[in-house]
């Protein structure tokens, strides 16, 4: 066996600590060392008042072992390392646990209020046997690394089996006090002593360091031990362990570490409780260990130790990465995009081809438009045609929530008239005005094809389950996810069910349009509302997005607002409607401007037209209607026809 095994049963056993000077002793087990007999480093001591220590401006400082340095054959190493924030120090040469005595005071207050536990039975315990010996060395460890830090073995009876078997017993200590103890069997049987407070395994590693490695059991601690660490310290019980448990030593112990390398398991309970230290501890302060060398991945700290060595392990511990802080975005997330701009400028947005409309806003993805209009200005229609001309020129496949356009198939024949130029019907139809065109209506061919072109570009939201804003917004993202689309409607504001809650109407308004304007940056849909307006006073016009029914929050929260007014009372002409357009805001200036600009609109087709203002002396003289075409938008050989 190993040729070690006489040296490991001599090695100092903390457990027993005894001091070799007379110290007082804190309840936990901490011995109290007057601060005027420190000898820290850099600081003169005259032994007779107390070190000016502040005077150091650092937390973590080194100094003479109290208890063993007289007595060494190298009395002036610094072998103490002492947190001057909260007093507590350990020496690295012989265990010597303390806090010094002008930080006693706040100790005692900051722990607070202590459970009753019991303590363990340690009178059991014996050196490392045969069994144990031969399970740590099986595990590339040796013996001695387990016996300095308190594991011992036992005889103990685990359930499932009668019989006393001998086992490893860890011990949890703290200060010179053995809080608790962990049997664990070579077949991995465990069990605790009743009773007992559950502390981090191997807590007052953690004196006096400003970095601290937290594995998810003691094996991988001890692995990380036997790579050359000593400020590893283990949660209590594996990935269930609570958080809570690092509360007591959260001053004592803790506060002052910079640096928290969380090395546990790398399975799902693994990350879950990654998760659950790294909220606890401050994502800012948290580091991640993997342990994977190049492709291949290990369980944990144990095995990668047993598998690649002890450089794999230096390895893993030195690539461990920032652990991202939750909820944050920097500047290099968007490294890339920001070249983008730099390099080609800002994208432009996409138009339809309405001549000053066009001038005045730009679409672009991921943003909401919000239209409101007077009643009867045709805000359904026209929403309608700028999201069929959009997806038609731009690709822009689209969701339509429109329950006022009722039943679909309705909806659907005025969007296939929009499409056809003219009423979608077998046969020539003709009206009060006479007969519309001079050519055959729809043939089936072309209605096919209209119908074969909607079907893949447009999809309806139904009232079926519900009509909040979640359930809307969670089928087009569906819709998204499956056919791609890029645009929705919602059509109008009214019909989605405001939330029930002790808010106002305007507060729960407003709580719909954040929801809506974060899903459009989400999921990069551009999202169309339609709003009807708050009621007018006898005289008073429209003319904002404030006109907009139960809230501020639509100008507010729009990235586009619209406004339609008809302009039919100066408008000469009997055929075509002119509707004005009221662009009343536009949030990125690079995607057009405030301003108002003119349509026309032919109720036989839906469709709209361009308007061109003349201008004279800088106002507007004359506003000329081009005249609307009636060519179907999907049959390019038809178009050249007509031209
Ligand atoms: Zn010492």
């Amino acid at each position: 066996m190993n040729q070690n095994n006489t040296e490991y049963r001599i090695m100092p056993n903390e457990n027993n600590f005894k001091p070799q000077k007379k110290w007082e002793q804190t309840s936990t087990g901490y011995y109290i060392v007057p601060t005027s007999e420190l000898d820290v480093k850099g600081v003169n001591n005259d032994g007779k008042n107390k070190p000016n220590l502040k005077a150091l401006g650092m937390t973590i400082v080194r100094c003479r072992c109290p208890d063993c340095s007289d007595s060494r054959k190298h009395k002036e190493e610094h072998c103490v390392r002492l947190d001057l924030a909260t007093g507590m120090g350990k020496c690295y040469n012989c265990g010597f646990r303390f806090i010094i005595s002008s930080k006693l005071g706040d100790y005692n207050k900051k722990r607070g209020f202590q459970k009753k536990y019991t303590l363990p039975d340690t009178s059991k315990l014996t050196p490392l046997d045969g069994v144990a010996i031969d399970y740590l060395l099986k595990r590339k460890i040796q013996p001695q690394t387990a016996s300095k830090v308190g594991v011992r073995s036992a005889m103990r009876v685990f359930s499932g089996c009668s019989l006393e078997r001998s086992c490893l017993a860890f011990t949890y200590c703290e200060g010179s006090k053995v809080v608790n103890i962990q049997y664990k069997s070579t077949s991995k049987d465990f069990s605790f002593e009743n009773g007992c407070e559950l502390i981090p395994w191997n807590i007052d590693a953690a004196l006096g360091q400003d970095s601290l490695i937290i594995t998810e059991g003691m094996m991988d601690a001890l692995a990380l031990m036997e790579c050359g660490f000593d400020n590893v310290i283990s949660v209590p019980n594996g990935a269930e362990s609570e958080v809570r448990c690092f509360d007591r030593f959260r001053y004592s112990h803790l506060d002052h570490i910079r640096t928290f390398y969380l090395a546990g398991d790398m399975d799902e309970p693994g990350e879950k409780l990654r998760e659950k230290l790294a909220i606890y501890f401050g994502e800012a302060r948290c580091r991640i260990v993997e342990w994977r060398v190049e492709e291949d991945m290990t369980k944990d700290a144990n095995e990668m130790l047993m598998n690649h060595g002890v450089d794999a392990v230096l390895q893993c511990i030195n690539h461990s990465q920032p652990c991202p802080i939750i909820g944050v975005e920097t500047v290099d997330d968007y490294r890339e995009r920001a070249k983008q701009i730099w390099e080609h400028g800002i994208e432009p947005g996409k138009t339809v081809g309405w001549g000053d409309f066009d001038s005045h806003i730009q679409f672009e993805l991921g943003r909401s438009v919000i239209i409101v209009g007077e009643p009867n200005t045709g805000k359904s229609t026209f929403a309608d045609d700028l999201i069929l001309n959009l997806a038609l020129q731009h690709g822009w496949k689209a969701a339509l929530y429109s329950p006022e356009m009722f039943p679909p198939e309705r909806h659907i024949d005025r969007l296939a008239t929009t499409i056809a130029g003219r009423k979608f019907r077998k046969e020539l139809i003709t009206t009060e005005r006479g007969v519309d065109y001079h050519k055959p209506q729809i043939p089936e061919r072309m209605a096919d094809r209209i119908l074969d072109w909607l079907s893949q570009n447009i999809f309806f939201v139904t009232e079926n389950s519900g009509r909040t804003i979640h359930k809307l917004l969670h089928r087009a993202e569906q819709l998204q996810m499956r056919y791609g689309i890029k645009q929705l409607l919602l059509d109008p504001f009214n019909y989605i069910q405001l939330p029930e809650g002790a808010k106002s109407d305007t507060m729960k308004i407003g709580d719909i349009l954040a929801e809506i304007e974060l899903f459009a940056h989400r999921t990069g849909l551009l999202v169309f509302v339609i709003v009807h307006p708050a009621k007018l006073q006898k005289g008073e016009k429209i003319e904002s997005l404030y006109n907009a029914s139960g809230s501020a929050e639509f100008r507010n929260r729009a990235d586009y607002g619209l406004v339609l007014v008809n302009d039919d009372e100066h408008n000469p002409s009997n055929t075509l409607h002119r509707l004005k357009i009221i662009v009343d805001k536009v949030r990125d200036d690079a995607m057009g401007h405030k301003g108002v600009c003119y349509l026309s609109f032919d109720a036989r087709n839906y469709r709209h037209g361009i308007v061109q203002p003349i201008y004279s002396n800088g106002s507007v003289v004359k506003l000329n209607m081009l005249d609307i075409s009636s060519h179907c938008w999907l049959d390019q050989a038809e178009q050249i026809e007509i031209f």
